[in-house]
C-alpha cells in the first residue's frame, strides 16, 4: 500500500478500536482463506470461575479448595487465579506453600504444608501414575457442558475434581457467522481437553478444532495449515499464543491480553470485541482496493 493508503485505513481503523501495527501485514487479509482462534480469553470472557468440587472420600471441600488455592499462588494461569478467587470468596486461610513449579499446557506441581499438591489436566495425572477413575464420570459430564475439569492429587492420590466454567464471549457466535460469511474457515486451537473444546466450539458455530495442543505447539499447528495452502488469520490474547501470532500471516491480538501477544501480532483488537476481527478483514480490503 502507498503510506497515504495506510494511514486512511489506520485512522479509520483506530475509530472502531483496532490499532494497525504492521500496515504489510494487514494487506494479507484479502488473501485470507483461515481463521484460527485461542479459546481462553479470546472466544471466552477469560475470567474463568469456579462451579463445583467434587472430593474423594477423606477430604472437606473447603479443605481441598485451601491447599489448591495454595498451590495455585504462584501461578499466573487463569485457571490458577479462579481457584485463588474461590478461596478468597470463601474466606479461606491459605496454608504454606514450600515449593512451586507451573508445568505449561498441565497444571502445577507443589508442595503444601508439606505435602505434595498436584492440579491440572489428565496427562498431568496420567505422567505421575495417579489414578483418577473415581472422577471420570464427573469429569466427563464437565467437559460436555463446555467446562473444564481440573483433577487435584495429594501426595500420590486423587483427592478432587474442580470444575471450572469459562463462558463464551456474547458476541462470538455472531463473529464466527461474519468470519464463515466471509468464506473464511474459521478454526478452534486450545491446550483444553477435546470434550470441552468440542463443546465450547459447537455452542459458537466453529466446526474444526485443534485441543490439546501444548503451549509450545501452537506456532506449529498455524504452521501445519499453511503448509496445507492457506493463507491464515490467528487470533490470541495470551503469552502461549504469541509465537502463533507471529507465524500466522495475519497476528490479531486481543487488546486486554497480554502485552507479549500484542507486540508478537499485526493487528490490536482495543476492547477484545471479536467483531473487531470482521471490521479490520473488511477495512483492509477496502483500503486495498481503494490504492488500485
Ligand atoms: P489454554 O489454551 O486453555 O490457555 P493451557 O495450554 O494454558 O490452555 O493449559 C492446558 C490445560 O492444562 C488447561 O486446560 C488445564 O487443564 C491445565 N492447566 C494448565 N495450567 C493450569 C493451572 N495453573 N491449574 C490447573 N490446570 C492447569
Ligand atoms: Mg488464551
Amino acid at each position: 500500500a502507498t503510506p497515504t493508503a495506510v494511514m486512511v485505513g489506520t485512522g479509520k481503523a483506530a475509530e472502531l478500536g483496532i490499532l494497525i501495527s504492521n500496515g504489510d501485514a494487514l494487506e494479507q487479509a484479502k488473501r485470507l482463506t483461515a481463521i484460527v482462534l485461542d479459546k481462553t480469553g479470546t472466544i471466552t470472557r477469560g475470567r474463568p470461575t469456579v462451579t463445583a468440587v467434587t472430593t474423594a472420600p477423606g477430604w472437606a471441600e473447603q479443605e481441598i479448595v485451601a491447599l489448591v488455592a495454595a498451590a495455585e499462588t504462584g501461578s499466573e494461569h487463569p485457571l490458577g487465579e479462579a481457584i485463588v478467587a474461590a478461596a478468597r470468596d470463601r474466606g479461606l486461610p491459605l496454608p504454606a506453600v514450600q515449593r512451586f513449579e507451573a508445568i505449561p499446557g498441565h497444571g502445577v506441581d507443589a508442595t503444601v504444608d508439606g505435602r505434595r499438591v498436584r492440579v491440572g489436566n489428565r496427562a498431568l495425572m496420567t505422567s505421575a501414575g495417579i489414578d483418577v477413575t473415581a472422577f471420570d464420570q464427573a469429569s466427563t459430564a464437565a467437559a460436555e457442558a463446555g467446562q473444564t475439569p481440573i483433577l487435584v492429587a495429594v501426595d500420590e492420590t486423587a483427592a478432587a475434581l474442580i470444575v471450572v466454567a469459562d463462558p463464551v464471549k456474547p458476541e462470538a457466535a455472531d463473529a464466527v457467522a461474519q468470519l464463515n460469511a466471509l468464506g473464511l474457515e474459521v478454526w478452534m486451537l486450545t491446550g483444553d481437553n477435546a470434550a470441552t473444546a468440542k463443546a465450547v466450539a459447537a455452542s459458537v458455530g466453529i466446526e474444526h478444532v485443534i485441543a490439546e495442543v501444548l503451549p509450545s505447539q501452537k506456532a506449529d499447528r498455524v504452521a501445519d495449515l499453511q503448509g496445507e495452502g492457506h493463507v491464515v488469520a490467528m487470533v490470541g490474547d495470551g503469552i502461549n499464543d504469541a509465537p502463533a501470532l507471529a507465524q500466522a500471516d495475519l497476528g490479531i491480538a486481543i487488546g486486554t491480553g497480554a502485552d507479549v501477544a500484542i507486540a508478537a501480532s499485526d493487528v490490536t483488537l482495543v476492547g477484545g470485541d471479536l467483531r473487531g476481527i470482521v471490521s479490520a478483514i473488511a477495512l483492509s480490503r477496502r483500503t486495498v482496493t481503494t490504492i488500485k
